[in-house]
């Protein structure tokens, strides 16, 4: 990557109102959070394409849950690291901001930003099988020997509030995410791996109504072709050193 990369990249920034930032597992990966799947990614013998869906769910609740509660563990050891920090303190700086987000590990509220949209859901909620409540969990799901959680209004169980394997995104979010993409004058995309298509899609449509693009990741991918900028290494560095040059041109 040519320092005048980051340099048009920091400029456009510079210059934008309103802004979206779409994140991938690229950057939960840089706080030390796995991303459950491929090689490595066993749990008791399973895979997360094998934990992850509503039949698992069906047939086996307490092991689904389970292993939520496992991976929950993990997030709640991890911290923000630079990009989410970074990506936290732009948002008062612009009349419009969102981060929409693929990760589930609520690392992006934990660093400060506020106008989250999080595409996959959040491991720190569950939602209700019964009348579809969203809420916080309860701390005392983190115990080994917890009984299966129930809703408290309706008595149903409670699942992980997470979009799972051959399931939609839950109703206004993808609509969200796109509404900020059509309205933003900066797009800026950080650790995806390009193979979870929706939010490259409400990227790309972004691009296509009028805002400049831009790709964070240490891999050429096909959206790193189709940006107008791709910064090349960790987001970890890279967004930090964006928003230190874009500060300066303001
Ligand atoms: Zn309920």
């Amino acid at each position: 990557m040519s320092s005048s990369v980051l340099e048009r990249a920091a400029l456009a920034l510079s210059g934008a109102r309103t802004v979206l930032i779409v994140t991938g597992a690229g950057v939960s990966a840089e706080s030390g959070i796995p991303t459950f799947r491929g090689a490595g990614g066993l749990w008791e013998g399973f895979r997360a394409e094998e934990l992850a869906t509503p039949g698992a769910f069906a047939d086996n609740p307490e092991r689904v849950w389970r292993w939520y509660r496992w991976r929950r563990r993990i997030c709640l050891q991890s911290e923000p690291n630079p990009a989410h920090l970074s990506i936290a303190e732009m948002e008062p700086a612009f009349d419009a901001f969102q981060v929409a987000t693929q990760n589930v590990d609520g690392l992006h509220r934990q660093a400060g930003s506020r106008n989250i949209v999080e595409l996959h859901g959040c491991i720190h909620r569950s939602r209700c099988t019964g009348c579809g409540e969203v809420r916080d969990l309860p701390d005392e799901i983190d115990a080994d020997d917890a009984p299966l959680p129930a809703c408290r209004r309706c008595g149903k169980m409670l699942r992980p509030h997470i979009v799972w394997f051959g399931e939609t995104y839950q109703p206004g979010v993808l609509e969200s995410a796109q509404a900020a993409a059509e309205a933003a004058d900066f797009v800026l995309v950080a650790g995806t791996s390009a193979s979870v298509w929706p939010p490259i899609a409400v990227a790309l449509h972004g691009q296509r109504t009028g805002a400049y693009l831009v790709d964070v990741n240490p891999d050429t991918t096909s959206l790193s072709d189709r940006a107008d900028a791709h910064l090349t290494g960790a987001a970890g560095a890279i967004l930090p050193a964006l928003w230190e040059r874009a500060r300066s041109l303001r």
